[in-house]
């Protein structure tokens, strides 16, 4: 069942640049505070270009623990739906779309094998549903997680399947959410890495196998920052305080199935500045 929030009315994306005005992407993913860590900076960028980013989570990450206090009579899922509307906002998205699948756990969990987990799900159906989204939005490509689910957990390659099989459906470009694993061995720590120890699982892909990276600017980055901030629930300061900070968040990588599209279009469009080379964090 689609929960289908309403429209993020917090930043108009037009007016700070409009070349990407009219163009429409669907960005898939997992749970709340995926968005801002792994594509934090390209939602902001295609926002601030103009684009309509919209936003697909499909679980509310039940699963996690609440490393803050919850209020009296609130629950964990409320939280983080309003974390994740919070760093929505933050990152100029212009529609959430909550699918409403309940976490799965890691590999090998009794969890994935509840009705109502993600990775339990008919991904065709979902993928359907997603492809119809696509329609109705007019959107032009799909992000989605990777072949291995970025780090091998089973609610990403869910999400995989479901992205993969939706954009051909649609017949629009897809791009796959990955890392450079080469580049995070170097940049660290990144929140990849306790996750990777978690599945027990490699992460990511070598950088010859990168397809495309998009670098921050300090203001794109800043805003990823504060998109990750907000998932505070489960991402304490210390997590954003290191100096590896600017480095391992700084960039994003994708893999791209079909043809060259919006993302191709983003890294190299004339009315987007060039990404600037980032200093070291102090
Ligand atoms: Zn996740």
């Amino acid at each position: 069942m689609f929960h289908v929030s309403s429209p993020i009315n917090g930043h108009p994306a037009a007016g700070q640049g409009s070349s990407m005005h009219g163009r429409t992407v669907l960005v898939v993913h997992a749970h709340p505070d995926d968005e801002a860590i792994f594509t934090g900076v390209t939602i902001r960028r295609l926002a601030d270009a103009g684009a309509r980013v919209v936003l697909v989570t499909a679980t509310l990450g039940d699963l996690g623990q609440a490393r803050t206090p919850l209020r009296a009579g609130e629950t964990l899922v409320q939280r983080r739906t309003s974390e994740l509307e919070q760093a929505a906002e933050l990152l100029g998205v212009a529609r959430l779309v909550l699918l409403g699948r309940r976490d799965s756990g890691l590999p090998g969990s009794i969890d994935n094998l509840h009705p109502d987990a993600l990775a339990a799900a008919d991904a065709e159906l979902i993928a359907v549903r997603l492809a119809e989204l696509v329609e109705a939005e007019g959107a032009e490509a799909v992000i989605h997680d990777d072949d291995a689910g970025i780090y091998g957990h089973p609610d990403h390659v869910a999400v995989n399947r479901i992205g993969a099989r939706a954009a051909g459906l649609a017949g629009v470009t897809s791009y796959q959410t990955t890392v450079d694993r080469d580049h995070l061995h170097d940049a660290r720590p990144h929140l990849v890495h306790a996750a990777a120890r978690a599945t027990a699982l490699p992460f990511g892909v070598a950088r010859s196998e990168v397809g495309l990276a998009l670098a921050a600017t300090p203001s794109e980055l800043a805003a990823k920052r504060a998109a990750i901030a907000a998932h505070a629930s489960q991402i304490g300061p210390a997590e954003l305080a290191h100096a590896s900070f600017d480095d391992a968040y700084g960039y994003e990588w994708y893999l791209r199935t079909g043809g060259a599209g919006i993302l191709d279009d983003l890294a190299t469009g004339p009315a987007v500045t060039r990404p600037a080379v980032l200093a070291t964090a102090p």
